[in-house]
């Protein structure tokens, strides 16, 4: 089954904080993080879903209920995450929201924005929030989860691709700024993914992605390998970049294709 390939990589004393773990490639990175040994702090508005995952985790993870567009929220989350398991060492900016799918002519002012605050202002919240501890221990790993629409536009997603091409920036200013002091930022573009999002997309019926086969989809578990690869030191050689899973090589360097 497509869902349990892939290599495994050694997390062991590390502590990942996974924002949007609630479900899909989220909850997926999170399971797979604690499974390869890291502690995990999950992230996400959906209390009892991040408390019935962590449940079924065990000790080694920790629910933290936030919504990513407070930054009190995210910085509260990092601070109970240095007192449960004493430092952080990654963090995944993963939470994301594609509504409202719509014309730039009638789209939702407010929905517009949100999606802004969610998406760019979200993963500038996770940055900012982890950099002070980070800084301070000369080391860490910032990934955030990026989309092909970061760089091409969609019809009825401005606010989609504006956002996630405002977050691919923010990888590569962090990068730039805080490359040379031990901060590994990088992007991970998955390809389209079977989750909720891709639900709602579909439900739309508005543009090419809308009309694509469920089958078309990867697993959320294929994410969540190249994001645990993208941990080790194995990836140093794309810091500051975008890696794409689209991509025949990377997909089987991670063995989740032959
Ligand atoms: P999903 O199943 O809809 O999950 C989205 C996650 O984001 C949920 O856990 C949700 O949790 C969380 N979230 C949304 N708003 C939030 C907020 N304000 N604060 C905290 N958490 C919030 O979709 P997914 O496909 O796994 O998406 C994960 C990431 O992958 C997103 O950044 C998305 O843009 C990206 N991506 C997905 C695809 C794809 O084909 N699925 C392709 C390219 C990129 P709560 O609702 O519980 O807060």
């Amino acid at each position: 089954m497509a869902e349990e390939r892939g290599r495994r990589f050694d997390l062991s004393g590390r502590t990942a904080l996974v924002t949007g773990a609630s479900r899909g490639i989220g909850a997926a990175a999170a399971r797979a993080f604690a499974e390869q040994g890291a502690n995990v702090v999950l992230m996400a508005r959906g209390r009892d879903e991040i408390a019935a995952l962590a449940g079924e985790i065990g000790r080694q993870a920790l629910a933290v209920p936030v919504d990513v567009t407070r930054y009190w929220e995210v910085e509260a989350a990092v601070g109970a995450a240095v007192e449960a398991f004493g430092r952080v060492d990654i963090l995944v900016n993963n939470a994301g929201a594609i509504e409202p799918i719509a014309g730039m002519e009638e789209v939702d002012p407010d929905g517009w924005g949100q999606v802004i605050d969610i998406n760019l202002k979200g993963v500038f919240h996770g940055m900012r929030a982890v950099l002070p501890a980070m800084l301070a221990q000369g080391h860490g790993t910032i990934l955030t989860v990026s989309s092909g629409a970061a760089h091409n536009p969609l019809e009825h997603w401005s606010a989609y691709c504006a956002s996630k091409a405002g977050a691919a920036m923010l990888t590569r200013s962090l990068h730039l700024e805080h490359g040379s002091a031990g901060i590994r930022a990088m992007g991970l573009s998955p390809g389209t993914v079977a989750t909720q999002m891709q639900k709602e997309i579909k439900a739309s019926g508005v543009n090419a992605i809308s009309r694509l086969e469920w089958t078309d989809h990867i697993p959320p578990e294929w994410p969540a390998v190249a994001l645990s690869w993208m941990c080790t030191a194995e990836a140093d050689a794309h810091l500051g970049e975008e890696i794409s899973l689209r991509a025949p090589e990377i997909r089987q360097l991670l063995g989740l294709v032959a």
